[in-house]
């Protein structure tokens, strides 16, 4: 009998594990159990008690302590990490997305020893998982009228009152959703732009979306299963709009209000838009090559530079990086046109292959269509550190470079 083993623990986790304020590890940890542990089931025995070394968002690697105690017919595990912190993802059936671990439906247990002192980086949604939201949204937005639109009070989500965002956005059309960078920007029939960033934690989806994550982060949770097939806006849920045709409409919802929204006037720009740089998925080897022969600093955060190629992020440099064969730190002026062909390809087709697989499941990002990416699974070397190399076993390395971590194989990267 599976229901209540570690197995399916494990498997839960990959929603559950986001309690309390270091809700925001819970992808990580669970590639570093998958990586402990393997997909294929685990016996009891092996959790309990067990020393475990997770990978954080930072890619820290960190022993930790797991811990798994059955209460009646309630599964609970906990990990505590080498600095102290006890961390306790439940296992409780209502699993997802919780906004407070206080409340009494959603926690069943509490040990926190020292919630503080904890420096979480959290990766943003990078250009395929913003490419992804593109393509789907795309074909809800374009060509529909809007009829109505609801915001949320004003905050720093909006860097346009909202209620200016709704009386510009009723009654128009929107002709075009393209992508700059990371950002999403709607025209509309009446040449405003509607501009919109994820942030970290922003999800932009079909009204109609089905997703486990979507709907356990609203109460309705502990209904039943018929009752929760759809996502129903709720206090998160900045922006909704819906359309004359009656056909699904369009949310965005963001938990921690990191994400933005502004309306451009006619002929207007911003600064935002104004300073991004070739788009990284027309990346090409010579433009890398001529960019870069200036530059002393080190080829992979000459990536991350907006300015110059927009859209690449820590996730994407590292696994490019690693295609190519070429260390983090090599001085980006240095590198031969050849390399930066390599470098180039590699970037075009991490990107084109995460953005095939729906773009990664980091943090709070879904597809718009409710369901999980998958790019996560074929990571060679981010977040991968101490593990074996895909292509020749040694151990991956972390190093810091710019102040983001970053990984790479001693040995096949050169
Ligand atoms: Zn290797």
């Amino acid at each position: 009998m599976r229901g209540r083993g570690p197995y399916d623990l494990l498997h839960r986790q990959r929603l559950a594990c986001r309690i309390g304020s270091e809700r925001r590890l819970e992808l990580e940890w669970l590639c570093g159990w998958r990586d402990v542990f393997g997909r294929d089931g685990v016996e009891q025995s092996d959790v309990l008690q067990n020393r475990i070394q997770i990978v954080d968002h930072a890619g820290e690697l960190f022993p930790a302590e797991l811990q798994l105690r059955q209460a009646g017919d309630v599964s609970y595990l906990s990990f505590i990490d080498s600095r102290g912190h006890a961390r306790q993802p439940s296992s409780d059936p209502g699993f997802g997305q919780r906004e407070s671990p206080e409340s009494p439906s959603t926690l069943r247990r509490s040990r926190w020893e020292h919630p503080s002192g904890l420096r979480i980086l959290r990766p943003m949604p990078e250009l395929p998982e913003v490419e992804v939201t593109r393509r789907r949204i795309g074909p809800l937005l374009v060509g529909r009228r809007i009829a109505r639109v609801r915001t949320t009070p004003p905050s720093y989500f909006y860097l346009t009152h909202p209620s200016r965002v709704r009386r510009a956005l009723e009654g128009r059309t929107v002709l075009a959703l393209e992508r700059l960078g990371k950002y999403l920007v709607a025209s509309l029939d009446d040449e405003r732009r509607l501009v919109l960033h994820l942030g970290m934690t922003g999800q932009l989806f079909s009204s109609a979306a089905t997703s486990v994550r979507l709907l356990s982060a609203t109460t309705r949770a502990s209904l039943s299963p018929e009752a929760q097939q759809h996502f129903e806006p709720d206090l998160h849920t900045h922006l909704e709009l819906q359309f004359d045709d009656g056909a699904p409409g369009v949310c965005f919802r963001d938990v921690r209000k990191f994400g933005k929204v502004l309306l451009l006037e006619k002929g207007h720009s911003d600064a935002r838009l104004d300073r991004l740089g070739v788009d990284a998925l027309e990346i090409t080897g010579d433009a890398l090559f001529t960019a870069t022969r200036s530059r002393r600093a080190p080829i992979k955060s000459v990536l991350l530079d907006q300015r110059l190629f927009a859209g690449i992020g820590n996730i994407y440099a590292d696994e490019a990086l690693f295609h190519a064969g070429v260390r983090p730190r090599r001085a980006a002026g240095r590198l031969s046109r050849d390399r930066c062909q390599a470098i180039a390809r590699a970037l075009r087709r991490v990107l084109e292959r995460s953005i095939e697989t729906g773009g990664s499941s980091i943090s709070d990002f879904v597809q718009p269509d409710g369901q999980d990416g998958h790019f996560q699974d074929e990571r060679c070397v981010y977040a991968r550190t101490g593990l074996p190399c895909r292509t020749c076993g040694a151990p991956i390395v972390r190093v810091v470079v710019g102040q983001r971590g970053t990984h790479y194989c001693p040995n096949c990267q050169r």
